[in-house]
């Protein structure tokens, strides 16, 4: 933990860390070598954590990266940290992302970017960690701590985590409870770990995971040995390869990583089958539908009485002012896009158009993937993002539209409620890490996780 906090110290210029609670990990970490000492065996006990800023923390400042939440200290911890906390982990305090977890370059975050600590090749700029977990992952990637918390909407925890070269696990939806989560999109939010190795991901995967009676989505299932499914066997298993993710534009690297690691899990005896997932086209679009549908009603309770900052009125101001004010400086643009192209598709004389057929469409994407597990696929094999970190900047003036292009081969994921995981494969020319994705079958993370490092 003093080691950790040493590296965070020296790390201001990544912008990972935005709250740093050097007393509570102390206090935490001498609990755990007390623990320890007493014959504790939790493999998470002592581990020092980074928490993404979404993640309540009872008395620490829980921003979600956005100003409308300045000054705001929850009273009370989420699920997912307090059974961490339980492990006898510790917290070294908050992580950057942006904002709501809206994004996918850390670059709307009230608090400024968070940086890759890769470079490309010899060049100087700054790259983009990815995002919305970017702080997360530039911390693991560049050792302020040993793993950190994550969440997935649409990529969050995936894009990032194969931006910086580390391991990145978005559970099956329900597997993790939201309770103390501050919520984007209910329907498609989870939470997971990122790592620095498959089996770490296992293990903390262990401590966040499991049914929570505050959370009505999360399953009441047992929470299986992770860590045990990873027996590095996997002859036999059926990898799909499906011919919609090969898409234009996707540069020859990433082709030939995706070839690269088809072919391992074939020497480490798996069997390769080409896959259709015919509605995969229609993934990105039904996203940005839903999601900022369910952001635009979840955003509604900010409203500068029930939460963090309020707008300073002028005399005469009423209440309809005080909303107003108050939302228009506390959210930033990209979040106020979502809430207005939320509010549009949710509105009385288009619901049918756009958020009834979005949903309809989820559903083919959902069939989709059932079919092909249904005829004895065990996993599926894609690219993670369609290019390497990009730099800062670079594409914040383009269309927004770019920027939600990232999404493309992890959207289906969160739509289909299905388990995914990033898992570092290799680097490109300029020598920055790309990662590849494993899609796994609903409630088996055991299994997608054994397949997983085989990749490794
Ligand atoms: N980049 C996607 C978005 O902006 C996904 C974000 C996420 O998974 N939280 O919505």
């Amino acid at each position: 933990t003093q080691a950790c906090l040493d590296e965070i110290e020296k790390a201001d210029a990544l912008g990972a860390f935005v709250h740093k609670t050097p007393e509570i990990a102390l206090k935490q970490a001498a609990a755990a070598d007390a623990r320890i000492q007493g014959g504790a065996e939790n493999p998470m006990c002592g581990i020092p954590l980074g928490i993404k800023d979404l993640f309540c923390t009872q008395g620490v400042p829980s921003q979600a990266a956005s100003n409308i939440l300045d000054g705001f200290k929850p009273e009370y911890e989420s699920t997912v940290t307090t059974q961490l906390w339980q492990a006898g982990s510790v917290m070294l305090g908050k992580l950057n992302m942006d904002e709501f977890a809206m994004g996918s370059s850390n670059e709307t975050s009230t608090y400024g970017d968070a940086v890759n600590p890769w470079r490309r090749g010899n060049e100087e700029t700054a790259l983009t960690p990815g995002g919305s977990s970017g702080g997360s992952a530039s911390a693991v990637a560049a050792d302020l701590c040993l793993a950190a918390t994550g969440t997935d909407t649409g990529g969050s925890i995936r894009q990032p985590a194969a931006f910086t070269g580390i391991t990145g696990l978005k559970p099956t939806y329900g597997r993790v409870s939201r309770w103390g989560i501050i919520a984007f999109a209910s329907s498609l939010d989870q939470a997971g770990p990122m790592t620095k190795s498959v089996r770490d991901a296992a293990i903390m995967l262990g401590a966040m995971a499991g049914h929570d009676p505050k959370d009505s989505t999360s399953a009441d299932l047992p929470v299986p040995d992770f860590e045990a499914a990873i027996t590095g066997d996997i002859r036999g298993k059926k990898i799909g390869i499906p011919k919609e993710y090969r898409i234009d534009g996707t540069p020859a690297e990433i082709e030939k990583l995706w070839s690269l690691g088809a072919e391992m899990l074939r020497d480490a005896g798996a069997e390769i089958v080409d896959i259709s997932l015919p509605h995969t086209k229609y993934a990105l679009p039904t996203y940005y539908v839903i999601a900022p549908a369910e952001a635009s009603s979840n955003l509604a309770r900010y409203d500068g009485v029930r939460f963090g900052r309020r707008a300073k009125l002028a005399q005469g101001d009423g209440i309809t002012e005080m909303y107003e004010k108050t939302r228009a400086e506390g959210f930033g643009a990209e979040v106020q896009r979502r809430v207005m192209i939320g509010t549009y598709v949710l509105s009385a004389g288009f619901y049918d158009a756009y958020y009834n057929r979005a949903r309809k469409v989820r559903a083919l994407i959902k069939r989709d993937f059932d079919q092909v597990f249904e005829a004895g696929v065990d996993a599926i094999l894609t690219p993670a993002t369609p290019s390497a970190a990009f730099g800062l900047g670079e594409m914040t003036d383009a269309d927004p539209v770019q920027m939600y292009l990232n999404d493309v081969f992890t959207v289906t994921v969160n739509l289909a409620g299905l388990p995914g995981i990033s898992v570092p494969a290799g680097l490109d020319g300029k020598g920055l890490p790309l990662g590849l994705q494993l899609i796994g079958r609903p409630w088996e993370e055991g299994d997608l996780l054994n397949i997983a490092g085989s990749l490794e």
